[in-house]
């Protein structure tokens, strides 16, 4: 009985991603669709057409690829890493993005055990997505730090800490839904499969939020 009642919540978090699959990847298509008629019946704008036929299909690929993040990795290679390694990596790939929204990422290493059995991809995508997050909820800039910190049980403790607009209570518990967005061009799925990553880690993911103040972001992860 146990064994079903986790096969059918599979079946139901499988349905609903479906469904939203179905939805977000159609209205993209249906654009492309019309555009492409619209060349071909006229020969004006179109290199517009084709910017944004172009953005649409940037678009589906975004989405198929953060979902295919979900499915099941082929290898997955957990493996002793250093994660201050890792996010010095990831703050090295997203520094241009980061300067270029007047943020500026603080890394500060409260801990020397910064070592964690991982599969290193994985939580360098949970990191780049958070930290994609935070650079975005600071449109004017702000300050991003980034803790280490280790847990008196010897977990670790990765901090995501924004000085952005804030999440509001009732929207923290939408956070884990598939295709929630208030981003024009969000996707609404780094949040869940970032969460999904440091639970197949049995790991934790917290959100500490205040409107207009910042968001911080905690991550828990065995050692
Ligand atoms: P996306 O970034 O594509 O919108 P996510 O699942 O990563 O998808 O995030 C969902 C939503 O949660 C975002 O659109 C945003 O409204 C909110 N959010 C996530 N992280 C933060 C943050 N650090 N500060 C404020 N809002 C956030």
């Amino acid at each position: 009985a146990q064994e079903l009642l986790i096969k059918s919540e599979k079946l139901s978090i499988a349905g609903e991603l479906a469904a939203g699959i179905a939805h977000e990847i159609r209205n993209p298509i249906t654009s492309v669709k019309g555009f492409l008629q619209l060349m071909q019946s006229s020969n004006f704008e179109k290199q517009i057409y084709y910017d944004i036929m172009s953005s649409e299909i940037t678009r589906i690929e975004q989405i198929l690829s953060e979902l295919l993040m979900l499915a099941k990795p082929q290898a997955v290679h957990f493996a002793r890493k250093d994660v201050m390694v890792l996010i010095r990596d990831v703050v090295t790939l997203l520094g241009p993005q980061a300067t270029l929204n007047n943020v500026q990422i603080i890394t500060d290493l409260k801990t020397e055990l910064t070592q964690i059995m991982c599969e290193e991809n994985q939580i360098k995508q949970v990191c780049i997505n958070f930290i994609k997050n935070a650079i975005d909820a600071m449109p004017d800039g702000g300050n991003l730090t980034i803790q280490l910190i280790s847990s008196k049980t010897q977990e670790l403790i990765i901090r995501f800490i924004d000085e952005g607009n804030g999440i509001p209570d009732e929207l923290i518990s939408k956070l884990g839904q598939p295709f929630y967005t208030t981003k024009e061009k969000g996707t609404g799925l780094g949040f869940m499969v970032s969460k999904r990553i440091v639970e197949n880690h049995q790991g934790t993911v917290n959100i500490c939020s205040e409107v207009g103040k910042g968001t911080t972001i905690e991550v828990k992860l065995p050692n």
